[in-house]
């Protein structure tokens, strides 16, 4: 009989990756707190509704990709497709609104979408992202692209483009959609089968299709550009410009319209050109000016991004080593006195700071011994009887080789210079 094996499109982190996740983690952290963003966290389910009007039913993620059933109280609910649509629901709810101008706010965790499994794309994913909600700036679309590079580029991922575009606001769009149709009503029947169900309900989605034949005739296509009021027309100039004054290089590219309905003005993606294969986006964002009204909140604008977090760590396991904490001790026990000692050394040493691996094999020394080199440790801390006797415990540096012995009290009261040494002897 086989065991029970993961659901299909989930994995493991395991501990040799988990590394990448925890450095991913505090390089944004920190870089999103300088910048005066908080965390929050929502639930990961929420009501099918929030979702079907948030993100808007004619997208793929509320058409196809939920996650959505009843509980036992016959209410429907969904495992989030995506982070926005939860934030701004507590942003509601919780009337953040009247803490202030703008609530500047990050989450991380995981999403679900019901998609076909493959490298870069799973049912169980995780997203890190922020929402700047409560500013029509433009320097608020310019903050959070930038945020976006500045962690990337901590990370040490200089090999991405950003594409940059704007959709407008909503009555640039009613007459960009008209010209759309008309462009390609005639070319029908050559698109591929989802761009021809959206010619009617959704047609700027056609522009990112990837279906090659479609995208030949996208290519052509009138362009949004050309349907800006001034406002807008100024707005996009504007976020080159100070994109453009920070040293951001980017790519216009008419074609980036993002998947969800609330979208309006800024929408960008972060593209890793190679080592992603097709599911080359890592990073999607934008302006969303009517999504805090549209889930029955005051009109209020917004913008934000979302990172994927299984693509970014692909490219950081092409491009570098995870950084390891270190281990700073392996300690080794034998004995019915020794080995009762060693816990409360361990202890002890734990308390002033060292890490300590306790070795609890009760195995012979040479055994024991073999763990410790391959522990990563910086020393072992050895300990038999005849030490525990005395209350002394023999270190051996693990890269020298060279041994000493010590009182167990010197390593609490001159723990100062032993974590000097364990420094020294790591460089
Ligand atoms: P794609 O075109 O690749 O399906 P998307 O437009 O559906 O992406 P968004 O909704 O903008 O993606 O989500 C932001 C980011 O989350 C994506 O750029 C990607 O890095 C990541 N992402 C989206 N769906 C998945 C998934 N099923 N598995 C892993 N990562 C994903
Ligand atoms: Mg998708």
């Amino acid at each position: 009989m086989s065991g029970i094996q993961a659901i299909k499109g989930t994995r493991d982190i395991l501990s040799d990756e988990v590394g990448y996740w925890q450095w991913v983690e505090s390089v944004a952290r920190t870089i999103l707190s300088r910048a005066a963003y908080r965390e929050i966290r929502t639930p990961i389910f929420e009501q099918t509704d929030l979702f079907e009007r948030g993100i808007g039913e004619a997208t793929d993620v509320v058409g196809k990709e939920m996650y959505t059933f009843l509980d036992k109280g016959d209410r429907s609910i969904t495992l989030r497709p995506e982070g926005t649509a939860g934030v701004v629901r507590a942003y509601i709810q919780r009337s953040l609104y009247a803490q202030g101008d703008t609530q500047r706010l990050w989450y991380t965790g995981p999403m679900f979408r019901y998609e076909q499994p493959q490298e870069g794309r799973q049912r169980q994913f995780h997203q890190l992202g922020i929402e700047s909600i409560g500013s029509g700036d433009p320097r608020a679309d310019v903050e959070v692209i930038a945020l976006a590079i500045d962690i990337l580029k901590t990370l040490g991922l200089d090999n991405l483009r950003l594409d940059l575009n704007s959709v407008g606001d909503p009555d640039d769009r009613r007459q960009y959609r008209e010209a759309l149709i008309n462009y390609l009503t005639p070319y029908k029947a050559s698109l591929d089968s989802d761009s021809q169900n959206r010619l009617e309900r959704n047609p700027l989605r056609i522009l990112d299709s990837k279906d090659p034949k479609t995208k030949e005739i996208v290519q052509d296509a009138p362009k949004i550009w050309d349907h800006f009021s001034p406002e807008s027309q100024t707005r996009f100039e504007q976020v080159q410009q100070q994109l453009t004054d920070l040293g951001i290089a980017y790519r216009l590219n008419h074609c980036l319209v993002r998947g969800l309905d609330y979208y309006t003005h800024t929408a960008f993606e972060i593209i890793a050109d190679t080592g992603l294969g097709a599911q080359n986006t890592v990073c999607g964002g934008g302006r969303y000016d009517g999504l805090v009204k549209e889930l029955s909140g005051p009109q209020t604008p917004a913008v934000g991004w979302a990172i994927g977090l299984e693509r970014l760590i692909i490219l950081l396991r092409q491009a570098s080593q995870a950084p390891a904490a270190p281990l700073d001790f392996y300690l080794v026990s034998r004995g019915d006195r020794a080995e009762p000692q060693a816990t409360q050394l361990a202890q002890m040493l734990r308390h002033q700071g060292f890490s300590v691996e306790l070795d609890l094999s009760g195995s012979a020394f040479g055994k024991q011994f073999k763990r410790a080199d391959r522990s990563g440790a910086t020393a072992c801390l050895v300990l038999g009887d005849a030490e525990a006797d005395s209350q002394t415990v023999q270190l051996k540096w693990l890269v020298s080789g060279q041994q000493e012995s010590l009182s167990q009290a010197d390593l609490s009261t001159k723990a100062e210079e032993f974590r000097q040494r364990l420094h020294q002897a790591r460089a």
